[in-house]
């Protein structure tokens, strides 16, 4: 009898908030017409009686999508595990949505408490140049003691990331102040 090939998947959970799982799936609210033809009655704010009525859905916006930072630390598992003799085929996301089923999530497209998504799989030295640099980066702040420079807009969803995900925002000036706006 043929022994059957064994497949290396690695999952990772993670608990996040529907904000994050709507950027991590690439989910945005658009305005279309309301396919029933529906049309408004009177007036209001950006609209006359008899223009279509608007409704709102969730698109696969690949702009707006960002998977980078789970992709690179599942990709860095995966190579720790295969370093280790275990090879890896499929790499999958377990979510969590913190506040699932609520009025706030669905409005943001996520409808499910739960999601399960593919990671890509990073090519080799993509992932272990990209963990060097940041290893280097690390070691030579300790070392001097000068704090890095700030993230990126890019790399903070432009302050949503300083406001409502960094783990490291009460060291940083710019999570504090998000912080502090926030309160304000
Ligand atoms: S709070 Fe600071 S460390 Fe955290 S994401 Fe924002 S800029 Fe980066």
């Amino acid at each position: 009898m043929m022994k059957k090939k064994s497949i290396g998947i690695l999952k990772d959970s993670k608990t996040w908030g529907s904000w994050k799982v709507a950027k991590v799936l690439g989910l945005k609210a658009v305005k279309v017409p309301d396919p029933s033809g529906a049309i408004y009655q009177r007036s209001g704010s950006g609209y006359r009686a008899g223009d279509p009525k608007m409704i709102t859905i969730f698109q696969y916006d690949p702009e707006f999508q960002d998977t980078f930072e789970s992709d690179m630390q599942l990709n860095h598992y995966r190579l720790l595990l295969e370093d280790a003799g275990y090879p890896v085929d499929k790499m999958m996301l377990e979510i969590i949505v913190r506040d699932g089923s609520t009025y706030i999530a669905t409005n943001r497209g996520i409808t499910e408490e739960m999601y399960y998504i593919p990671v890509r799989i990073i090519y080799d030295d993509e992932v272990r140049s990209y963990f060097d640099r940041k290893r280097r980066d690390l070691l030579g702040h300790l070392q001097s003691g000068v704090m890095p420079d700030p993230c990126k807009p890019w790399e903070t969803w432009n302050g949503i990331r300083c406001e409502r995900y960094c783990p490291v925002w009460e060291s940083c000036d710019i999570g504090i102040e998000a912080h502090r706006e926030e309160k304000t």
